[in-house]
């Protein structure tokens, strides 16, 4: 199906994991398009620089499962098995991973109105908003939902679509600000694929998450890092989050605090600290600034270890 036969009222549906729930609860209603794979649309292909692109409609249990993405970009890796449940990584497409919407129980409740849906305020702000927001950036205090799109942020994706050549990742989802939407896709704007920059030599990366429960739950907090050390000092290292803000945040204070600092445990320790920094948890939320610190830390430790 192309953009261009399409009303801009439909929803596209790739694996419906997401939509379906919505249709469902009469939260999404109208017409839906079918999204059907196509060369560009599905499966890895390698530049010779060793970077991957990614159909929008590859499953995530495939990235999870594909040896050469493990091998070049461990964190997409980790991140793609360590999300939902198999039966819902077998199903769940990369694209839709990106595009899903807000899990705030508001958004998903049919009789309650919020910013996302034409609402004029935010009810989880005032209201339980135990799983919501530690960095507070915009009116919508959900945080996002897509673990691909924290990861990815910590590779600097760019995102191929219907209508655009490229944007960054961090063009798709913005800065928080915007409380209506989760990302800043046009309605009939589908995304093709996802182009990936190229590993740097003698880089690891790892993915950790905190979780209510030990599966089959979006994240308290999470972190994809990425590192290289050499003669135990840190020369290179990213460090994204989701789980805690309304877009998935670089955490650059933490980042600033280790490149090229020696791996020690003093370092790491007082980088994990700066993980909060801009942090404006909410009443109930304070609690998630604990979990990245310590997700961070181990993290750290680990990418510091030999
Ligand atoms: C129990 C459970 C636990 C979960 N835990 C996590 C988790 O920890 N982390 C996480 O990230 N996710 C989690 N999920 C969500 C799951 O990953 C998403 O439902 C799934 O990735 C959506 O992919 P899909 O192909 O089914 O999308 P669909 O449901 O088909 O679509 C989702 C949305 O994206 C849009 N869309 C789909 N494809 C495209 C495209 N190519 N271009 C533009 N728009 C598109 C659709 O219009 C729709 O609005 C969980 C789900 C369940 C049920």
């Amino acid at each position: 199906m192309t953009s261009a036969s399409m009303t801009a009222s439909a929803e596209f549906r790739a694996a419906g994991t997401d939509l379906s729930e919505r249709r469902r609860s009469g939260v999404s209603r109208g017409p839906l398009i079918d999204l059907a794979a196509a060369p560009d649309t599905i499966g890895v292909t390698w530049g010779a620089d060793g970077a991957a692109t990614i159909g929008a409609l590859t499953s995530i249990a495939a990235i999870a499962a594909d040896p050469r993405i493990a091998a070049a970009y461990p964190g997409i890796a980790a991140s793609a098995s360590g999300l939902a449940t198999p039966q819902v990584r077998h199903l769940a497409t990369l694209g839709g991973n990106l595009a899903q919407r807000s899990r705030c129980w508001y958004f998903r409740d049919p009789h309650i109105a919020c910013l996302k849906k034409g609402g004029s305020e935010c009810p989880a702000r005032t209201g339980n908003h135990l799983y919501s927001v530690a960095f507070d950036l915009g009116p919508c205090v959900a945080p996002h939902p897509s673990t691909m799109a924290a990861a990815l942020l910590a590779h600097d994706a760019r995102i191929v679509t219907s209508q655009r050549p490229g944007i960054s990742i961090g063009e798709l989802l913005g800065d928080g600000s915007n409380g209506t939407s989760d990302h800043a896709l046009a309605a009939d704007e589908m995304i093709r694929s996802v182009e990936l920059s190229a590993p740097l030599p003698g880089e690891r990366a790892l993915y950790k998450r905190a979780i209510s429960r030990s599966h089959a739950e979006w994240p308290l907090a999470e972190v994809c890092a990425r590192a290289v050390v050499t003669s135990g000092t840190f020369q290179f290292i990213r460090l994204t989050a989701g789980g805690i803000a309304p877009v998935p945040l670089r955490l650059a204070a933490c980042e600033a605090g280790l490149q090229g600092k020696p791996a020690g445990a003093a370092v790491i320790a007082e980088a994990a600290r700066l993980a909060r920094s801009g942090a404006s948890p909410l009443p109930m939320t304070g609690y998630k600034l604990d979990l990245l610190e310590g997700v961070v830390h181990d993290l750290l430790e680990r990418l510091a270890t030999p």
